[in-house]
């Protein structure tokens, strides 16, 4: 086997650079990488053979596989290049080349999505960063305030607190930019009245958390309010379906009959979860007629959202860890009452 995405290399080896390639032949592996990670290589990857040349990672792993008589090799064809794959085969003899290679998806992915008590205590200290986060920021909220000023104030905030990055681009979707379901910080102005969506996350020791909350700039009117309590609904009726060997789709039916009572349902256009880890968004897929079954330690999230086109948009997101009787939910230090600013 060959892994080359810097997750699942990571996952196996413990080696944390951006460039490198993990091979598996029998009980024999070895990591390889370039001159730059010569040193951060060796005292991440204990126990592991590392191997650094001036030929490229795929190459140099590949040649080693083929030494071990390896006849052929599974990798990630989910995220290796047309060019890669290029590369991959010139690093093959001829006469083995045709079946060599296996292009399988998900190898590693699958054994990520339960994580063991040191990912999950991780996992834990990225969301209360998070939840910390959402509660400082909330001074800034204020009409006139531009979308990508409020992500700032927080960013600032979650590097001092010593995260590697945000897990993805800050989301920060005011007023009817709220109905914008992926709507990234813009130089919008937060309006006097209506709603903030804020969708962040926090990469801290390599895990990503993930969570949003929705509040309202000024006094609601009686259907944002019920908008918005259906969403909360919907969200605290998935986040109590979850449990292990509950099925994925279960789930997502559980947030979407609500919203469908609600008559809601046609604008809630995604589905409720994913999973979350060393990447953002990861398995599994918590959506419609999805038939895998929940695991203790998985962590997902649950975020049912409506969204009005150019009106408004509600979504509500907690990271939760699933347990052998339900669920845990990580980001349960903010709240989810309906906030007016
Ligand atoms: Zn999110
Ligand atoms: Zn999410």
């Amino acid at each position: 086997m060959l892994l080359t995405h810097p997750p699942d290399v990571r996952y196996l080896s413990g080696f944390t650079g951006s460039a490198g390639a993990l091979a598996l032949a029998g009980s024999q592996a070895a990591l390889f990488t370039d001159g730059r990670y010569t040193a951060q290589a060796k005292s991440e990857a204990r126990g592991l053979r590392v191997v650094v040349d001036k030929k490229p990672a795929t190459v140099l792993a590949l040649e080693w596989l083929v030494q071990r008589k390896a006849k052929r090799c599974a990798f990630d064809a989910g995220h290796t290049t047309v060019a890669a794959v290029e590369q991959m085969r010139k690093a093959v003899p001829t006469g083995i080349r045709q079946k060599f290679f296996v292009a399988a998806d998900g190898l590693v992915a699958r054994l990520r999505q339960v994580k063991d008590a040191s990912e999950i205590a991780k996992m834990r200290r990225a969301a209360a960063l998070g939840c910390a986060l959402f509660e400082d920021v909330l001074q800034y909220v204020v009409p006139g305030t531009t979308e990508t000023a409020i992500a700032a104030q927080m960013e600032y905030a979650a590097r001092r607190e010593g995260t590697e990055a945000m897990s993805f681009e800050t989301i920060i979707a005011s007023g009817k930019r709220s109905a914008l379901p992926h709507g990234r910080a813009s130089s919008a102005k937060l309006p006097r009245r209506g709603f903030v969506t804020m969708d962040f996350g926090v990469l801290l020791n390599g895990y990503c958390s993930d969570m949003t909350r929705t509040v309202h700039l000024g006094k609601g009117k009686e259907w944002e309010l019920d908008v918005y309590h259906s969403v909360l609904e919907a969200q605290n009726a998935a986040v109590a379906a979850v449990a292990a060997g509950v099925s994925c789709g279960d789930v997502d039916e559980a947030a979407r009959s609500v919203l469908k009572r609600d008559k809601l349902a046609k604008w809630f256009s995604h589905s409720t979860g994913h999973g979350v880890g060393l990447e953002i968004h990861e398995g599994p897929r918590i959506a419609a007629k999805q038939e895998q079954k929940l695991e203790a330690g998985m962590v997902i999230t649950i975020e049912p959202g409506v969204y009005l086109p150019a009106e408004f948009g509600v979504r509500i997101e907690d990271m939760v860890l699933v347990t052998a009787k339900g669920c845990e939910v990580l980001t349960a230090a903010s709240p989810k009452a309906w906030i007016e600013l």
